[in-house]
């Protein structure tokens, strides 16, 4: 008899470059573009995992785009989505530039935090999927498995993660392959 309920485990998606397309600070729903093999990586990691998005948007600090612009984009990706049975229990953002030393910019983890706080998350258990070396330092400081994407920027920031030795868990050419990655290792580790 399991005396303890079992802590929800999550992954915490980047945003751009990892669900969309990336056209550099991208806020206009007519430049929404799903990339391919989201969705299906999405409904393989589904019985598995808790999804968030968790995205660095310095456009608005520096006033490329206001807060709103943010809203209606990210609300659109979540529609688009949700029409597929997928789920995004939360989207974190954080708007400042990184002169502002906030709290919030990844590879910070006060977001996964409060996710923890708030969806009793095995964090250990939890990945983070990214296309940028940012997001695999948040997951290597909050204790998460990574997956660095080749999509979005990723190709181009592969060196720089090499020079700076982060090592991510897991590195997929797309969302597809680095879901079905996520669900072989878990098998192994049962
Ligand atoms: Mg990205
Ligand atoms: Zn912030």
């Amino acid at each position: 008899m399991k005396s303890k309920k079992e802590k929800q485990k999550a992954i915490f998606l980047d945003r751009d470059g990892t669900l969309n397309e990336d056209k550099g600070y991208v806020h206009k729903i007519e430049d929404f573009k799903l990339l391919s093999g989201v969705i299906e990586g999405l409904k393989v990691l589904k019985p598995h995992f808790i999804f968030f998005i968790v995205t660095n948007q310095s456009g608005i600090g520096r006033g490329y785009y206001t807060h709103e612009d943010f809203l209606r984009f990210n609300e659109h990706l979540v529609h688009v989505l949700e029409s597929h049975g997928i789920d995004i229990k939360k989207t974190y953002v954080c708007p400042h530039i990184p002169e502002d030393n906030c709290e919030c910019r990844k590879p910070k983890i006060h977001s996964l935090l409060e996710a923890r706080t708030q969806y009793d998350i095995d964090l250990r258990q939890s990945w983070v999927i990214g296309d940028h070396p940012t997001d695999i330092l948040l997951g290597i400081n909050a204790g998460c498995k990574t997956v660095y994407l080749l999509t979005g920027h990723g190709k181009h920031h592969l060196t720089d993660l090499k020079q700076q030795s982060i090592t991510p868990t897991l590195i997929a050419d797309n969302f597809l392959e680095a879901a079905n990655l996520i669900v072989d290792y878990i098998k192994k580790e049962d």
